[in-house]
């Protein structure tokens, strides 16, 4: 155990907090002043990017043009001890807004639900922060159900963490009876987190659901304030870009194809205007919390997630996970996945506690899609014990096997807002 790292990471943490209250004004010179250092280093330093100062134009003056990372293949991301530091202070400054304030005084007692993949981040930041976070449970997201509630009745967390899909099979056991706990704080990252999932989580614990939005190329990218208006971009540490297909800005209110993300604090492996194919929305009104840092107020998912059909009028349609969603989440299931074959789609429910056909959803399934202008595939509907999970433990909404690089990117990615290379 490093206590070097803890008390650098409780340094980095009061500099945070002096950041909540910063003007607009002072963030944005932070961001210049950082985006500066950052680009002089990696100009400097960097054989990959003094290869692309050539005629490319980043921020309108600078030239920059870097491949996408996220399409499927991993990659591996590197962090000196200082940019570590920031990491681990990201995610604490992701809990603190949630009311989990970090002291040495009061440890607070954990329960996290996900991947135990030894190279995974949210792994290798626990792994750091171990003895010092802790007391912490750690539980496999693939272990089985009755297990899970069980441990966590015995272990009675003050905050609970897990993907958005285990966080709704939670919410229903506590609804249910069968799980009794009473969290502090409960937050979820790292997979869509839809309309309805959210509704059951807080009428299972109460208006105490903090959504946080992470990478493995920056650690905590977003998190949420006790307002829940949406996610405040962590802009301090990264600049973030909501654009199109062509990196157009998209303005806040609708939205963008993808993100650009710049992260200002890392020159071990210098990331600008790097490609995160997470569809957000900035959103119009500020937070009343009066923080600098922009609100997104949605993700809708991932261009992976976004599944294509032969149209009815010969031209090829996507279609959103929303439209799924809408209908999905509207069934009384603790889980359900929709997976693209080659011969159609194939619908996984679980957890199907109330009276429904499944021949209704398939064709209110078929309808939805040939109102998107789709030709209508063939729709399977099957009941099963429990969605099948990735390596990383987690359960996507939406999937698709039609491609062996979508297959690659559903086994080390699926579905989340966690890129774990
Ligand atoms: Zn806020």
């Amino acid at each position: 155990m490093d206590i070097q790292i803890i008390l650098s990471v409780l340094a980095e943490m009061r500099q945070f907090r002096l950041r909540d209250h910063w003007t607009r004004q002072q963030l944005e010179t932070h961001q210049a002043d950082a985006l500066r250092s950052l680009r002089d280093y990696a100009y400097a330093h960097s054989p990959f990017y003094q290869h692309l100062t050539g005629d490319e134009r980043y921020l309108g003056r600078y030239w920059v043009n870097a491949t996408s990372g996220s399409s499927g293949h991993p990659g591996i991301f590197l962090f000196n001890r200082a940019e570590w530091i920031t990491v681990l202070a990201s995610f604490a400054r992701a809990r603190e807004w949630g009311g989990i304030k970090l002291d040495l005084t009061h440890r607070v007692k954990t329960a996290t639900i996900a991947s135990t993949t030894p190279f995974h981040m949210s792994t290798r930041v626990n792994a750091t922060a171990h003895s010092w976070w802790m007391p912490e449970m750690r539980l496999a997201a693939s272990e089985p159900k009755d297990s899970i509630v069980e441990r966590l009745n015995a272990w009675q967390p003050e905050v609970l963490i897990a993907y958005a899909s285990m966080m709704r099979i939670l919410a229903d056991e506590q609804l249910a009876g069968r799980l009794q706990i009473r969290p502090r704080a409960v937050l979820t990252s790292s997979e869509l987190l839809t309309e309805e999932t959210r509704r059951r989580i807080v009428q299972a614990w109460g208006e105490r659901l903090f959504n946080q939005y992470a990478a493995t190329e920056s650690g905590s990218l977003a998190a949420e304030c006790d307002h829940h208006q949406g996610m405040h971009l962590m802009e301090d540490l990264v600049i973030f870009e909501v654009v199109d297909q062509d990196n157009r800005p998209v303005p806040p209110g609708a939205y963008g194809d993808k993100l650009l993300i710049t992260v200002l604090f890392n020159h071990s492996q210098p990331l600008i205007r790097y490609e995160l194919s997470d569809s957000a929305r900035l959103a119009i009104d500020p937070c009343p919390s009066g923080h600098p840092f922009a609100l997104i107020d949605a993700i809708q998912g991932r261009v992976e997630d976004v599944l294509s059909f032969p149209g009815t009028a010969g031209k090829v349609v996507n279609v959103h996970p929303l439209v799924f969603s809408r209908i999905m989440d509207t069934l009384p299931v603790s889980g359900w996945q929709v997976i693209q074959e080659v011969d159609g789609l194939r619908v996984l429910l679980s957890g199907v506690r109330g009276e429904f056909e499944d021949e209704m959803l398939a064709e209110t399934l078929r309808q939805a899609l040939l109102q998107q202008g789709a030709i209508v595939p063939r729709v399977e509907v099957q009941r099963v014990e429990s969605i099948p999970k990735t390596a990383a433990g987690k359960a996507p909404l939406i999937k698709s096997n039609l491609s062996q690089s979508s297959q690659m990117s559903g086994a080390t990615d699926s579905g989340g807002n966690v890129k774990e290379a």
